[in-house]
């Protein structure tokens, strides 16, 4: 069974990676274009209004230096723009890392000649805040850059006569700003995914109208589109296929428009519990559902199996008589694979056999018998 249409893969038009990158390069290309100008701006206010010496080595250097990067980095950028449409490719992602991390520090520079007390501090705050908020940068690259200013702003003050604020105090702006930046990417990420999932095509064509949830096309389209991300960060992606068991004999007692409303309860159980950005749920199909994740551990990825059909059991729905549990349960089918290489198709089929085996075992199970390897693909 294909689950995923191969044409469907290759229709793929601009997954998320390449939109994260492409964003980047084009703030770099504004903030370098904006820095051309405000440099030569700031260095005419200097003479004008403080009479400050702009012709003095020491500070027409650094003048005419971040001018020349400013220009480096503004005409680069052109050409890393069509690049950063290629998902696979992390040059642009370096491109700009490598960009915030001069503009950071060439911004802290200029605080620290300015030799006038208070000056590191406020530049501390308002180049952290800066990089926590204006870059795509995901939650470890802004630590990575935080922890730079840190060290930096550590040495500055130590050649200062009054050294301000408290390291401590610094390292906690650090810490709040990187659960800022790591909020600010995932919205951005989700905003993505959601022009993605509606370019072109009407919301109802991919929502399933009884529970809301995505329906097949949907999930389609979401996933195609954080596959490449998956696989340019190193990510494993698992599929659970989650059936009601015994659904008909519930249906059977109770009536259909009931039937109806446990699965709008179990939908959102599912919901409740898949609550990450980047994790998608959809229905697509009677009383089945599937739900995408990504991540870093496959124990927490199996633990968030366990937690979806515990808490389906939970709600303590009550079940048919003919149904060997007195509550609704689900069996869950679970396959977690390492996505380089691999596609939806034989995530779904390595599921769909898992989910066999919950099923063969008794139900209101979890079924997961280790990584997908390629040979799945043979089953197909
Ligand atoms: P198993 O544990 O093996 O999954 O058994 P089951 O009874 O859940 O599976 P089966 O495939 O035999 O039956 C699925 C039932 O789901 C059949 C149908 O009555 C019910 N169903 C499918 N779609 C809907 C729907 O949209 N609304 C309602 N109320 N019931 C549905
Ligand atoms: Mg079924
Ligand atoms: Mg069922």
């Amino acid at each position: 069974m294909r689950y995923l249409g191969e044409e469907n893969m290759r229709n793929t038009k601009r997954p998320v990676a390449s939109r994260v990158n492409y964003a980047n390069v084009n703030i770099v290309r504004k903030t370098a274009g904006f820095l051309f100008i405000l440099i030569p701006a700031v260095m005419i206010c200097a003479l004008l209004i403080f009479n400050v010496d702009i012709l003095d080595i020491q500070v027409i250097l650094p003048a005419i230096s971040m001018e020349a990067a400013a220009v480096v980095f503004f005409v680069f950028s052109a050409s890393f723009i069509p690049r950063a449409r290629r998902s696979d490719d992390s040059g642009p992602a370096w491109f700009c890392r490598i960009f915030w991390l001069i503009t950071a520090n060439a911004l802290m520079f200029v605080a620290w000649s300015v030799d006038f007390a208070g000056y590191d501090n406020v530049a501390f705050v308002t180049v952290v805040m800066m990089m926590a908020v204006i870059p795509m940068l995901d939650g470890l690259e802004c630590t990575v850059l935080l922890i730079i200013e840190l060290i930096w702003s550590y040495f500055m003050s130590l050649n200062m006569e009054d050294p301000g604020t408290d390291l401590a105090v610094k390292v906690g702006i650090c810490l709040v700003m990187v659960l800022v930046s790591r909020y600010v990417y995932s919205l951005r990420l989700r905003l993505f995914l959601m022009r993605h999932r509606m370019g072109g095509i009407t919301k109802d064509a991919l929502v399933d109208p009884l529970t809301g949830l995505l329906n097949r096309r949907g999930f389609d389209r979401q996933v195609e589109s954080i596959w490449p991300f998956c696989v340019r960060n190193d990510y494993k992606v698992a599929l659970l296929i989650i059936d009601i068991d015994n659904f008909k004999a519930f249906n059977d007692e109770f009536g259909h428009p009931e039937g109806d409303d446990c699965l709008k309860r179990v939908s959102e159980c599912i919901m409740g519990t898949a609550k990450r950005s980047t994790d998608i749920v959809s229905r697509i199909g009677g009383e089945e559902f599937i739900v995408f994740i990504q991540g870093n551990k496959e124990d927490e990825m199996v633990d968030f199996a366990e937690t979806i059909r515990r808490n389906v059991e939970r709600m303590a729905i009550p079940h048919s008589h003919d149904a060997p549990h007195p509550f609704v349960t689900v069996s869950i089918g679970l396959a977690i694979a390492a996505p380089r290489g691999m596609d939806i198709n034989m995530l779904y089929e390595a599921a769909d056999v898992e989910l066999y085996h919950a099923k063969e075992q008794g139900r209101n199970k979890v079924s997961f018998s280790g990584k997908v390897k390629r040979r799945y693909s043979a089953l197909a």
